[in-house]
């Protein structure tokens, strides 16, 4: 078993990392940056979602796992007391594999090829100053023309991140669903948005047509990139789906209980 570690870089983190390696080697897994089976990320959900961009390409052949050095996060639900159990765990392969969905989007500009991303938690869209204004369509049909702050399409895992802030649900991860919500929509005689989080099945597809020509702001989970000429965004979830190891019971409203009320 080839494994990798992301460590944040705090000073607990690190002291932790050096733990965990001396564990994995004396058990005979081997450290592997490039083609790991298994990824240990130390630090929060943060440092899970940064692994997660890191390893994209090849999350059919990689698990995650999230050791957090916080407060217990939703992605990150091991603690540093417990990394002597993590590691046996999984020298022994006494873990199974849960896959979460994923949405991809796909971004077209003026003359320029569309690029396409992956997203653990969201994608957000908003200007880099002013009122956007797109065009919504859900299913290749005009549902509605949006004015206001931006739009979020999180996925389920997504949904205790930014989406749940914005007023969004949260979702049961076995659901393959993508959520779209709304930050701060101007609803008046003039302009007229639903008001609420829209929760979409698979197959379904959004698409948002800029109808005004400015710097636009797409998120991809932690990374922001400003970009010119967006002509349109297309989301969809995606065929793609990431795998975590699991070695305790610990369901996912465990974890939202974890992260949120205990
Ligand atoms: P950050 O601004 O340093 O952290 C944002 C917070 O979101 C951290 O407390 C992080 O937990 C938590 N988080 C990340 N994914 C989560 C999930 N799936 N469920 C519950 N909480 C989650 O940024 P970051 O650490 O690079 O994370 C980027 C994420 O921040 C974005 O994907 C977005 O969801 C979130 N965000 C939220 C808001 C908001 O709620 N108003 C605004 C912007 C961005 P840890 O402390 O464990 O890392």
């Amino acid at each position: 078993m080839k494994y990798a570690i992301r460590t944040r870089h705090d000073l607990m983190s690190q002291e932790i990392r050096n733990h965990l390696k001396e564990r994995f080697d004396t058990l005979g897994l081997s450290e592997d940056n490039t083609e790991p089976d298994i990824v240990v990320t130390i630090g929060g959900d943060g440092t899970l979602l940064d692994a997660f961009h890191q390893y994209v390409d090849r999350l059919d052949m990689t698990a995650f796992v999230g050791i957090h050095t916080g407060h217990l996060g939703f992605y990150a639900d091991w603690l540093p007391h417990e990394i002597n159990a993590l590691a046996e765990g999984i020298a022994h392969g006494k873990y199974s594999i849960e896959t979460y969905p994923l949405i991809e989007v796909r971004m077209s500009k003026l003359n320029a090829e569309p690029q396409k991303y992956l997203v653990l938690n969201e994608a957000t869209f908003r200007l880099a100053s002013g009122t956007l204004a797109v065009d919504v369509y859900l299913q290749n049909e005009l549902f509605e023309c949006f004015r206001g702050d931006g739009l979020c399409v999180s996925t389920p895992t997504g949904s205790t991140a930014y989406n749940r802030s914005l007023g969004g649900a949260i979702i049961h991860p076995t659901i393959e669903v993508m959520q779209l919500t709304e930050m701060a929509s101007i609803n008046n005689r003039v302009f007229r948005t639903i008001g609420s989080p829209l929760i979409l099945p698979k197959d379904q597809t959004i698409k948002l047509i800029p109808t005004g020509a400015k710097k636009c702001i797409l998120t991809i989970d932690h990374h922001t990139e400003l970009h010119e000429d967006v002509t349109r965004l297309d989301y969809e979830l995606s065929g793609k789906k990431v795998q975590f190891a699991r070695l305790k019971a610990s369901t996912f409203w465990n974890r939202v209980h974890n992260s949120f009320i205990n």
